[in-house]
């Protein structure tokens, strides 16, 4: 029998695509079957921090490739301690467990918590977590996120996550009762349209976890690895969680994500988490080569000056055509609209070859390549302008 010719219809319809190809990208920039190019300012939604292809990537896996793609949880490899005792050195935590995503580092958040508090708390497994929040697609991290859309999808949900508001501490108080074990927050919500937590908040919330003995859980899934200015956005805040996890970036590309924490949490025991593809050979190799790109100070420094070139173009065409305002923190960036047409504009982009996203539908969500140039920047403002003026 003749294989039969490749059909769109036979992906399952978990989301909204338009009737193209894409076939490769460089930097910036994706191509389609049809040699149309696009600005890429989503990359795979923060994910290829490098940009689409690096050279520098493609050569670890080559390189790992060719000489051990995974051997089991049941050992050690290089790579794999290569990344963590880079991870390790570069942070504010003692012991790295890396997965595939960064919904399953979220997942592994939560039972670590959770078994800390059997140990340590009486129990206590309630993880306060904040509306709008967003912290990936398995159920127990679509029952710790705060999206309105989700409130009765899959029920019965995981219990155990009471709400609170970001930026608002009294409302993480009355959250806390003797169940608690934990909050957990994003420092900038990304699926939630780039809200940054404030110094007051975060501050207000680490002394308040440490009075009240509580753990405090960064998600930096979308934040880490640069992509705020810093290696970690938590250091922005001078304060220290208990525990963090990472993905998206730290993967560049490739299905890698992190659970990070302090020694005194690190309470696993043998059988307690793990899984088949859990910090493989290859994955590791490459997040090693990311993140020895991306801990660069130079590299770092480049992330802020890129992120405010860019949230000042934004920001003079926001005035320029009367939207609103322009926030973020280094190169996450959002532009709000003065009306509900986000989605409008994001498809109108793709036709005139610019990816940009919206997580709302009155937000703009910009998230190039942190190595994105000042030239780039200034092209994806041009595109963008010819969008807004109408
Ligand atoms: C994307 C994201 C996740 C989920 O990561 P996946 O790799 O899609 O499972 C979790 N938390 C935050 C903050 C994210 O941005």
């Amino acid at each position: 029998m003749p294989s039969p010719s490749p059909r769109f219809e036979s992906i399952m319809f978990t989301a909204k695509r338009p009737p193209v190809v894409m076939v490769r990208g460089r930097g910036s920039w994706l191509e389609d079957e049809d040699g149309k190019t696009y600005l890429d300012f989503v990359q795979g939604w923060a994910v290829n921090c490098l940009g689409h292809a690096p050279p520098i990537l493609a050569e670890a896996v080559a390189n790992q490739a060719a000489q051990l793609l995974q051997c089991s949880p049941s050992f050690y490899s290089r790579p794999l301690l290569d990344l963590a005792s880079l991870l390790v050195d570069k942070s504010a935590f003692a012991r790295v467990f890396f997965t595939n995503c960064g919904a399953e580092a979220n997942e592994g958040a939560i039972k670590l918590a959770r078994k800390w508090g059997q140990k340590n708390r009486g129990g206590a497994y309630e993880i306060v977590t904040m509306a709008n929040s967003f912290h990936g697609r398995t159920l127990a991290t679509m029952s710790a996120s705060g999206r309105p859309a989700w409130e009765r999808l899959f029920e019965p949900k995981v219990p155990g996550f009471p709400r609170a508001h970001l930026n608002d501490l009294s409302s993480v108080e009355r959250c806390i009762g003797e169940r608690t074990v934990a909050v957990m927050l994003e420092p900038v919500q990304g699926e939630g349209g780039v809200n940054v937590a404030s110094d007051e908040f975060v501050v207000g919330l680490r002394k308040l976890t440490r009075e009240r003995g509580l753990l405090l859980i960064f998600d930096e899934v979308q934040t880490g690895v640069g992509r705020t200015g810093t290696l970690f956005a938590y250091e922005e805040y001078g304060i220290e969680p208990d525990i963090m996890t990472l993905g998206k970036g730290i993967g560049g590309g490739a299905p890698l994500a992190a659970l990070l924490a302090r020694e005194e949490v690190c309470c696993f025991e043998p059988g307690d988490q793990g899984g088949t593809f859990n910090g493989g050979a290859l994955v590791t190799a490459i997040g090693a080569a990311v993140l020895r790109v991306v801990s660069d100070p130079e590299f770092l420094a480049h992330v802020r000056a890129a992120g405010h070139h860019l949230q000042a173009r934004l920001k003079a065409l926001s005035a320029r055509y009367g939207e609103g305002e322009v926030r973020g923190r280094g190169l996450l960036v959002a532009l709000a609209l003065s009306a509900d047409r986000a989605t409008d504009v994001v498809s109108r982009a793709f036709d005139a070859g610019l990816l940009v996203n919206a997580p709302r539908a009155n937000v703009l969500r910009f998230m190039p390549a942190l190595n994105v140039t000042f030239d780039e920047i200034d092209l994806m403002i041009d595109r963008l302008d010819g969008l807004l003026r109408r």
